[in-house]
């Protein structure tokens, strides 16, 4: 079978070709009908000339409406005029699938359009940012297989919290309660004392309070988790994993780019090292432009967007106070007010995609932490354990895909970096 796209090159002129696909777009014009076929590749005029077509095509042509799916023969032509620079003279149309009046034209409101997701993934828009997720998650497993990681798959269903108990959903597990999964974080920490550095891509779950254009309910979570590395290992590993994802992106998929108008420059331009700012660092530089923001408080979307300004290319935000990161961020040595984490945010206003850290490998400073979070030392049992049989020093975090998606496609918003979101009033499809 022929792909639209590989039958739109000079080699296929006066060349006589089927292809297969969905109408796009339907205009008749005196004896002709245009009819703009789409596959997964890309779209191609197709002209039915009712002086050059049996009756039987003729009238296909007629009735076939917006989405039908068809099979189409014909010779392949250049013509400037056409979007591309290639149609198709049209010999014969077989209709496969008619299309009922097909409820979208493209300019209907969010909610209209999230009610008929199924059906608005096929616009050329979701269809270009879907083949960049895609690029973006080949990227990633690529990475991590050429510098020697092993790629793990932890459960969904947990028995106890990682992130913060407020964020999530439980579930009922034969009778019992269970969790979705907010991360893998604590199993990967687990199979680090098996197989040293380990990677996973599972779904991660969050009952976020408000609805943003930032938070889903439901989003593809990349993490890792590594013995022995310290902190400036493993912010080596995110710069190097986030631009592996941005230089795949612009080799292989500059045509959806292009097709979404993105600037491509700055993701040009986002080669590491990515510079790093402390929290101190980053409360100072909000406080002179003006942000109410003082020493302990948490920097939310706002805070992040004015952040972004300072920078070009992603950057790491590192050394947070201890009280609004996780128990098992281990404690600066140095200053054990502040954590050994590390946050990345994309430049351009898009904020936090990766967050990370050192995790605490001692068992008294872990149950301590654990204690003063006013957590259930007994829910963590197994996870302290792993600090009494052979503790070993090391790191990790977890990269948002959508999030990650989102600044390299320029999206506004995080709904479309998604093809099925989920937020939090209701289940679309
Ligand atoms: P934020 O402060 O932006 O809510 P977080 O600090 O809760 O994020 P982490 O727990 O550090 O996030 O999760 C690791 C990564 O997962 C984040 O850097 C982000 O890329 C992504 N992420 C977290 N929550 C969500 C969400 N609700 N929807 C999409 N991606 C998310
Ligand atoms: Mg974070």
């Amino acid at each position: 079978m022929l792909s639209i796209r590989s039958v739109k090159s000079d080699s296929f002129i006066g060349k006589c070709v089927e292809l297969r696909g969905w109408v796009y777009r339907k205009v008749s014009l005196g004896g002709k009908i245009f009819i703009v076929l789409r596959d997964s590749s890309d779209i191609i005029q197709c002209v039915v000339d009712e002086s050059k077509v049996n009756s039987r095509t003729w009238s296909n042509a007629e009735k076939i409406t917006r989405e039908s799916s068809c099979i189409v023969r014909g010779v392949v032509k250049s013509d400037p005029r056409a979007p591309g620079g290639y149609e198709l003279q049209v010999s014969d149309l077989e209709i496969v699938g008619l299309s009922e009046w097909f409820p979208i034209r493209g300019n209907e409101g969010v909610d209209y359009l999230l009610d008929h997701r199924h059906l608005w993934i096929r616009s050329r828009r979701l269809q270009a940012i879907m083949k960049i997720k895609h690029t973006v998650l080949e990227a990633g497993r690529e990475y991590f297989n050429r510098n020697g990681w092993w790629e793990v798959t932890p459960p969904i269903l947990t028995s106890s919290a990682c992130e913060s108990g407020a964020t999530q959903f439980e579930v009922n597990y034969f009778g019992q309660k269970a969790y979705l999964s907010q991360s893998a974080q604590l199993y990967l920490e687990a199979l680090i004392y098996t197989l040293d550095k380990v990677w996973s891509l599972t779904p991660s779950f969050r009952a976020e309070k408000s609805r943003t254009r930032r938070h889903l309910a439901e989003y593809w979570h990349l993490e890792a988790e590594a013995a022995w590395y310290g902190m400036e290992d493993m912010m080596k590993v995110v710069e190097e994993l986030v631009y592996y994802m941005v230089e795949r992106v612009l080799r292989d998929r500059m045509d959806e780019l292009k097709f979404l108008k993105r600037d491509t420059r700055i993701l040009e331009n986002a080669k590491p090292p990515y510079p790093k700012i402390t929290y101190d660092e980053a409360i100072e530089i909000l406080q002179s432009k003006g942000v109410n923001i003082k020493w302990g408080d948490d920097l939310g979307a706002d805070e992040e967007r004015v952040l972004t300004e300072e920078f070009e290319t992603p950057f790491f935000i590192t050394h947070f106070p201890k009280e609004i990161k996780a128990f098992y961020m281990k404690l600066d040595p140095k200053n054990p007010r502040v954590v050994l984490g590390f946050d990345l945010l994309a430049p351009e206003g898009y904020g936090e995609i990766v967050g990370g850290s050192v995790r605490e490998d001692s068992y008294d400073a872990l149950l301590k932490r654990i204690i003063e979070m006013g957590l259930n030392p007994e829910e963590y049992k197994w996870y302290l354990d792993l600090r009494r049989y052979g503790s070993v020093p090391h790191s990790g975090f977890g990269l948002g895909i959508e999030r990650t998606v989102m600044w390299i496609a320029g999206l506004d918003h995080i709904r479309d970096a998604i093809p099925f979101p989920r937020f939090r009033e209701r289940i679309y499809p």
